[in-house]
């Protein structure tokens, strides 16, 4: 036998149910985000390397290890993109869609890359859909994109809990940065290899920092809010009273930084303690479009990990029962078949139609192994009285019926 060729690690089918959910979160998102007015662009997945290294931040995991950099034949220098904001960032100033001085509301769907190690709800190729508001201040844009989780949450029946936080502004960033800092210098010995090198090239980093001892330093750090300055204290007060007025759930992190280096002020995380990790995240990026070279614009958004939120889908919406109709004679009944399933699909009923050959125990055999709900057989007979026998395969109940009948029992199942 020829060898099998397999997936390249961290790269994966979705098969079944998984997909099915896959394409239920997605869905399920599209709908919500349309009902806010968000209007769908379709990025490219290969962009220049130095849009990710100029957004993302050079001392970032991102950029620093998880890559999938290349240079194509003309000798550029590209990488698949590891996430959304900044392909819309370069697309939003690319096309001017500042040109006619109002807001833009945007949300994109598809693969993500990152060379990261494999493990469940962490994959090499995986995908979000992730919204962005570009050219607001706004505080109540802020409220509405942590409500559009906390919607895709509840819709999907996903418990987990909001996190919010204020990473302040160009004013009050750096006193904090400095404060985290002296205070990490003083813990030096007791930080991870990775984090010891992040001392010097990105301290703030540290806090999102996932190993164990790390975590529990970090916990015990300076807190962002003791240097907010009276801008950013507005702000996120303004974000929080918006956040309680509507209802929505949150407990506040001072330590809450984000893996992408373009934040400021609001930044939240929605944390699903089934999976022990973040399954929707996002928050204000009011420097990164002037820092791509497109005009002063403040802006905020978020990403939705598909593959973490399928993963803690419990249930999936009923589909329409599947019906097969059997053919049974020769190519006179055959055709007939053909027509009929036509018929029964454009009434919006789910159709297979049998193409396996042989005795009628087989057909039904095999209408119990593609889950088929009801059958209906056209053989010679159905064809002289026009009434055809509708065989429930739960209720093992079989009526015969005309075409029309047939419809009208199944269009409303
Ligand atoms: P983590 O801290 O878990 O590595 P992140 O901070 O790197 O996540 P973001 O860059 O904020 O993640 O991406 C937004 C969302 O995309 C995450 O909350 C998660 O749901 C999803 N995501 C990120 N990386 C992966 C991955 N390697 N595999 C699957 N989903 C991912
Ligand atoms: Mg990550």
């Amino acid at each position: 036998m020829a060898e099998k060729i397999k997936t390249v690690r961290g790269f994966r089918d979705l098969l079944g149910e998984e997909a099915k959910k896959y394409r239920f979160v997605v869905d399920t998102i599209r709908k919500i985000l349309q009902r806010y007015n968000f209007e769908e662009i379709i990025l490219p997945t290969v962009e220049y390397t130095k849009l990710f290294t100029r957004s993302i931040g050079e001392a970032t995991d991102i950029v620093e290890k998880e890559m999938f950099t290349f240079t194509d034949k003309g000798g550029r220098d590209v990488a698949l993109r590891p996430e959304g904001t900044a392909g819309v960032v370069r697309a939003y100033i690319e096309n001017k869609l500042y040109s006619d001085g109002i807001y833009k509301k945007l949300y994109y769907e598809g693969s993500m890359f990152r060379h990261e190690r494999p493990q469940k709800g962490r994959y090499r190729e995986f995908h979000q859909i992730g919204a962005e508001i570009l050219g607001t201040t706004n505080p109540l844009a802020d409220t509405e994109v942590i409500k559009i989780s906390e919607e895709i949450l509840k819709t999907l029946k996903i418990p987990a809990r909001i996190e919010i936080n204020s990473l302040g502004c160009k004013k009050c960033r750096p006193a904090y940065r400095k404060a985290v800092l002296e205070y990490l210098i003083s813990h030096k010995g007791e930080l991870c290899e990775d984090c010891q090198r992040r001392l010097e090239r990105n301290p703030l980093r540290i806090l999102d920092c996932k190993v164990e001892g790390c975590k529990l330093i970090a916990s015990q750090a300076p807190k962002i809010t003791d240097y907010l300055c009276d801008e950013c204290k507005t702000h996120y007060g303004s974000v929080k009273k918006y956040l309680n007025a509507l209802g929505v759930a949150y407990t506040e992190n001072p330590r809450l930084v984000r893996g992408l280096d373009y934040y400021s002020k609001t930044v939240f995380e929605c944390v699903s303690e089934e999976l022990d990790k973040t399954v929707i995240a996002g928050g204000r990026y009011d420097y990164l479009v002037e820092e791509l070279g497109g005009p002063p614009t403040p802006a905020l958004g978020f990403a939705a990990g598909i593959e973490r939120l399928a993963l803690l889908v419990k249930e999936l919406p009923k589909e329409k029962p599947l019906v097969l109709v059997i053919p049974f004679g020769g190519e006179k009944e055959k055709i007939h078949a053909l027509r009929l399933a036509q018929t029964l699909r454009k009434n919006g009923i789910r159709v297979e139609l049998s193409y396996r050959e042989g005795k009628i125990r087989k057909q039904f055999e095999f209408a119990n192994k593609i889950g088929a709900y009801f059958t209906v057989v056209v053989g010679e007979n159905e064809l002289k009285e026009g009434k055809y026998p509708l065989k429930n395969l739960l209720t093992r109940e079989e009526r015969k019926l005309t075409l029309d009948e047939i419809i009208e029992t199944l269009r409303n199942l």
